[in-house]
């Protein structure tokens, strides 16, 4: 695709915003109003912050704990008017337009030129294609920087970029020292010009964020929970300005009556077992205690409204850096009082004058007791949060059943694969 062979055409229907995002982003969505969105935690020291969000569908949601949301958030609004404002070939940023591309096609009788469909975008406003479809935050890729520096009329700029494009150390040392979006980039550049239609296809695909679901449709009936950590860092080593995660900032800054864009995403492997009896391990450091609190409302329903007999215990074991970061405690210890959990460790690693301690470190604590439930009792485990804290837990629930249930480390890791063929190994993990 080149400047003349992309343009921004008269669509063939006016698709409303929602209709557009669920043909772009091919989801059913589903319209929720926020009721609430408020913090729960919040280190004084270092501003880390974890929030609660509160969602109310417009239209009948169903749901297990365990399952996750996905969210369509849009790129901050000050991102997307500083990129707008250096685009090239924009009439009316607030007209729909269908993103066009030239195809050619040869026919016995010579080459055949016709404008198509640019499958990859619904008919959109160029102002809602910048903010809900397109990556503006990732740092650009080498294939955008190349275009990037062909639109700047500046030759120097233009070298510069290009020095970027031809030497990946370059490249990669300018994108781990800055981070930079879009805006940056900009404004680093002040000549570059890109042309708005041809940008829009080289720039990659907004993603939806996924969250665990901190609720139970039992418990709150035709709502969704949140708990978002919210992301903010420094690029520049710690010194240059601060970036704002785009999702999480977003469902942070939501006010009550706000809407939010979101679809369901199913994950059976991360239920729980229909059998209440059944024991239950949960690890759950930071926010991935999110679909535990799903899990101990749902259960908790089930109790006090006599569904179920004879609940089998739970244990909860959770971590952060800071006892000021520890999130839903008042919960935690109703829920112990209300015998629905029946243990909730913390582990700090990080507060002062305490010693450092991990979820593995409690796993081990409790290793003997633990083994039995697992080998003798049926019981499940799940673990949530990061791949690394995922592998370490793992790691160490292999070595706590070799010891306590005195097994060789072929032993453990062939019962450690027979919890998981037996879905009784369950894991939610974050990503990196
Ligand atoms: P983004 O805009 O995506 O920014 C994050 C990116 O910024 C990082 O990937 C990294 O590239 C960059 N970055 C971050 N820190 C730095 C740094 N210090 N220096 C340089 N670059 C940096 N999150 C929750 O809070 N709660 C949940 O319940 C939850 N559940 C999840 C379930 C699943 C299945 C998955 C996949 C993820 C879950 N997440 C959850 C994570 C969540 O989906 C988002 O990834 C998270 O909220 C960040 O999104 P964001 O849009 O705010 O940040």
């Amino acid at each position: 695709v080149t400047e003349e062979t992309v343009r921004f055409g008269k669509p063939s229907s006016d698709l409303p915003l929602i209709n557009a995002l669920e043909a772009g982003f091919r989801k059913q969505l589903v319209k929720y109003k926020v009721k609430e969105s408020k913090t729960l935690v919040k280190h004084t020291e270092t501003n880390a912050e974890t929030v609660f969000v509160d969602l109310e569908p417009e239209s009948e949601i169903k749901y297990v704990a365990g399952d996750h949301i996905g969210v369509l958030a849009p790129n901050q609004k000050d991102i997307v008017d500083a990129v707008l404002e250096r685009l090239n070939g924009v009439e009316d940023l607030d007209k729909i337009v269908q993103l066009q591309v030239m195809k050619e096609t040869l026919t016995p009788t010579g080459t055949v030129k016709a404008w198509e469909r640019y499958e990859r975008l619904p008919p959109a406003t160029i102002r809602n294609i910048y903010t809900r479809f397109l990556d503006l935050t990732t740092p650009p890729t080498t294939k955008v920087l190349k275009y990037l520096a062909e639109s700047c009329t500046d030759e120097a700029e233009a070298e510069q970029i290009n020095e970027l494009v031809s030497d990946s150390n370059k490249y990669h040392d300018w994108v781990s020292f800055h981070y930079p979006h879009l805006a940056e980039v900009f404004e680093q550049f002040p000549s570059c010009r890109p042309q708005a239609s041809l940008l829009a296809t080289l720039l990659s695909p907004m993603q939806p964020r996924f969250y665990s679901i901190s609720s139970s449709l039992l418990a709150h009936p035709q709502r969704v929970h949140l708990t978002v950590a919210v992301v903010t860092y420094r690029t520049q080593d710690g010194k240059g300005p601060l970036h704002y995660g785009v999702c999480s900032t977003y469902l942070k800054n939501l006010k009550a009556g706000d809407e939010v864009l979101a679809f369901i995403r199913y994950k059976p492997s991360f239920h729980m077992p229909k059998d209440i009896s059944a024991p239950l391990i949960l690890v759950g450091p930071g926010t991935g205690i999110a679909p535990f609190r799903g899990f101990w409302h749902h259960r908790r329903h089930l109790i006090k409204n006599l569904v179920s007999h004879n609940p089998g215990p739970v244990w909860l074991f959770f971590g952060c850096r800071y006892k000021e970061m520890e999130l839903y405690k008042e919960e935690k210890d109703a829920a112990l009082e209300d015998g629905v959990l029946h243990k909730a460790r913390l582990a700090l690693s990080r507060e002062e004058g305490s010693h450092k301690k991990y979820v593995q470190a409690l796993l081990e604590d409790e290793g003997a007791e633990m083994t039995r439930l697992l080998t003798e009792e049926h019981g499940h485990f799940y673990v949530c949060g990061d791949c690394k804290m995922a592998d370490d837990v793992e790691q160490k629930l292999k070595e706590i059943i070799q010891k306590h249930g005195d097994m060789t480390e072929e032993e453990a890791n062939d019962f450690l694969e027979s919890l998981r063929n037996e879905n009784r190994y369950h894991e939610d993990i974050f990503g990196i």
